[in-house]
């Protein structure tokens, strides 16, 4: 796909209603603008802007639903993380003994058990360590010294991390887990499920660039990596997930380098090789999840990962600017 293709039609000529999230790299609206109106709401969460747009339904139908909606982004936001006193602050504290985890989660852990194996390790979440070294779960993001890069990976690493019947888990001393990857788009998983139970049919919820849409039909931007307001391709979502990981939301610079908060495993490095990848998959947290292991992977061996995968496809920025997507994903351009 040819990146500038796209912009030869522009997008305001569809006459989308455009609603953009302040951090957003995703801007998403519905295309087939007839009947009823889209009812906005946006929250923050999840530490991203949250917005879900539901539509023909009434004021009195609307309010319940997004108020479950949310109140359930906030539970999944909880649920995950790292610095509140929940399921996985407790075990990321709990030393080298079997933390007991609430369904979920260890169901959650089951999942990323096998996108590591699936990604040969290039998606991995027991990289809390890394996290903390680099500072991206600080205001102060920075090099880490040589010492203490050493023992964040010495502490980071799926192998470290047991599973064990009867939802129970090990992890080896001072490792830790971090659910960054999949969180927003389980996150949105789960509140699409909620607007389901009220009777919300015609619904996108968007969590800083992770989407679901149901219903009719919706159009999802997908934001230029180094060019803010720009677009790179707007999507027809047909029912599919979106996800996006990129080097431009969460980075910092110095030496003349960029260095972001997506870590290659093998080197407790800033993954390179990419700007931004999306992934198209029946659900979020898929979405989610593949989007940051091709990252991780780089542009040919996460192009030839993708060609291998059923039922998902995507869209690869390299460092380079150059553009390269899956026949699927091509399908899915709004022209
Ligand atoms: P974003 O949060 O911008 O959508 P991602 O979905 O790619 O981006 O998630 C990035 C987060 O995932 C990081 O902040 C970190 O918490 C976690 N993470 C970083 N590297 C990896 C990795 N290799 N595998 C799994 N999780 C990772
Ligand atoms: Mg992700």
């Amino acid at each position: 796909m040819n990146a500038r293709g796209i912009f030869r039609h522009p997008i305001a000529l569809i006459g989308y209603l455009l609603v953009v999230a302040a951090v957003a790299f995703v801007v998403a609206r519905r295309w087939n603008a007839e009947r009823d109106a889209v009812v906005t709401r946006t929250q923050i969460a999840m530490g991203t802007v949250v917005e879900i747009q539901l539509r023909g339904m009434s004021e009195e139908e609307v309010r319940p639903a997004m108020d479950a909606a949310f109140a359930e982004i906030c539970r999944v936001d909880t649920l995950f993380s790292t610095y509140v006193a929940g399921p996985v602050w407790r075990l990321n504290h709990a030393g080298d003994t079997v933390a007991v985890l609430p369904d979920e989660l260890h169901a959650l852990l089951r999942r990323c058990d096998t996108l590591w194996r699936d990604s040969d390790g290039a998606f991995d979440i027991a990289i809390e360590r890394l996290v903390e070294a680099w500072g991206f779960g600080g205001d102060a993001p920075g090099i880490p010294s040589p010492d203490a890069l050493r023992e964040a990976r010495e502490r980071s690493g799926w192998r470290h991390v047991t599973l064990l019947d009867s939802n129970t888990v090990r992890l080896a001393n001072g490792v830790g887990i971090n659910f960054g990857a999949i969180a927003k788009g389980y996150g949105v998983d789960r509140a699409v499920a909620v607007l389901r139970s009220h009777g919300a049919h015609d619904a996108l919820v968007n969590a800083g660039g992770e989407v679901r849409c149901t219903g009719g039909q919706w159009i999802v931007g997908i934001q230029h990596p180094r060019e803010q307001h720009r677009l790179l391709a707007a999507l027809r979502s047909d029912g599919r997930a979106i996800a996006t990981s990129g080097d431009y939301e969460q980075y910092f610079e110095a030496n003349g380098q960029r260095y972001h908060h997506i870590f290659d495993p093998a080197t407790g490095q800033p993954a390179r090789g990419c700007r931004s990848v999306t992934i198209l998959a029946p659900d979020d947290m898929t979405a989610d999840a593949l989007a940051t292991a091709v990252f991780v992977m780089g542009p040919s061996k996460g192009m030839e990962f993708l060609r291998r995968q059923q039922h998902i496809d995507g869209m690869i920025v390299d460092d380079r600017g150059r553009v390269s997507s899956t026949p699927g994903f091509d399908r899915h351009i709004q022209r």
